[in-house]
């Protein structure tokens, strides 16, 4: 079956520099498919820098890959038209980390929400509209009778987020792209936005891609996981296996860093360690090898691949070259 999205082997460049000549890659040869008949909620993490806003974008079809491709239902996203780019941008939606940047502080709750139902044509009387608007309050947990009629700066930044979450609910997406969606809430307020991103998924059967510095709320509220390094991705799988038994000695390394119980306790706010002027000196190695305890020589000379060490866990490091080898025995044997 066709996948509902899927990425190809992107790659996105950017040009920098005085006069935008010095080529950045900020994301390298990312694959990545979602299931529409499996809603999943999928964590795209890493330090700040990683790539996970780029990757974001790229599947919002807002910027276009320099290699690989993005799809959506089978179909290129950067060349989607007509009807099928209508309908990519009714189920594709997005929330952002501070969703006040991009409410008009001069409209009411009430019109943020209208505004899309109107573009799309989804109601067919103000009463059918007003209904939807309270449908999707009530599915992020706010009751419609505290936020109709209010302006955006009378509401908490928590609620503001839930609204931000409703209005891309009242849209009946399959995909949400949440970029950092809880990470100006108060510790207090995240667990309740989280808990409306996991009813989507259950409730609404909305796939999510959640992208987050923060291991410990990825570990609440995915079902997977994949950890970027420098653009590429280190380790991908189910969540469960990738928090409890990191492979990769940089997921290793962010998990030692988390104040483990404490869930409640953010985390990933400072970074390990200087890594811009390192990606140059690796050249055409792992780019993690400069901080790797375990780096062997080959590894500062070419690229990991993506190893399989269970159906549901990929790892790029050398360390797990054999294991993968020692696997597919196994699945032979
Ligand atoms: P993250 O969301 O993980 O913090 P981003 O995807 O925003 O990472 O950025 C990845 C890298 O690409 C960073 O080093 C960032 O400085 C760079 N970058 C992002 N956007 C641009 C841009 N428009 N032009 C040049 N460089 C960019
Ligand atoms: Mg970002």
């Amino acid at each position: 079956m066709t996948p509902l999205l899927e990425l190809r082997n992107v790659s996105k460049a950017y040009m920098r520099g005085v006069f935008g000549r010095e080529r950045f890659v900020a994301l390298q040869g990312v694959d990545l498919a979602l299931d529409e008949a499996r809603p999943t909620i999928i964590a795209i993490a890493g330090e700040s820098g990683s790539g996970k806003s780029t990757l974001g974008l790229l599947v919002l079809g807002l910027l276009q890959p320099t290699e690989g491709v993005v799809l959506y239902r089978g179909k290129a996203v950067s060349t989607l038209r007509g009807a099928d780019y209508q309908r990519f941008r009714r189920e594709v939606q997005a929330v952002f980390q501070d969703p006040f940047a991009v409410f008009n502080p001069f409209y009411k709750v009430d019109h943020l929400l209208q505004v899309p139902i109107e573009k799309f044509k989804l109601a067919r009387s103000r009463h059918e509209a007003r209904r939807m608007m309270e449908d999707a309050l009530q599915a992020v947990g706010l009751r419609p009778e505290e936020v109709l009629g209010r302006y955006p700066h009378q509401l908490s930044g928590g609620q503001r987020q839930r609204i931000a979450v409703a209005r891309a609910l009242v849209l009946k997406p399959r995909l949400l792209v949440a970029d950092e969606p809880v990470s100006m809430v108060d510790a207090s307020l995240r667990a309740a936005i989280l808990e409306s991103l996991r009813r989507m998924r259950d409730e609404h059967g909305i796939s999510i891609l959640y992208i987050t510095h923060d291991l410990t709320t990825a570990y609440h509220v995915a079902d997977s996981i994949l950890v970027l390094y420098a653009g590429r991705v280190v380790e991908a799988g189910e969540v469960e296996r990738v928090i409890r038994a990191p492979k990769h000695p940089y997921t290793q390394l962010l998990i030692d860093s988390i104040p483990w119980p404490d869930v409640t306790q953010p985390w990933g706010s400072k970074p390990l360690a200087k890594r811009e002027g390192e990606r140059a000196s690796v050249g055409s190695g792992c780019r993690f090898a400069p901080r790797c305890p375990s780096a062997m020589p080959h590894c500062w000379q070419r690229v990991p691949p993506l190893y399989r060490l269970a159906p549901e866990h990929v790892v790029a490091c050398y360390l797990y070259e054999s294991e993968q080898a020692a696997q597919a025995d196994i699945a032979r044997a």
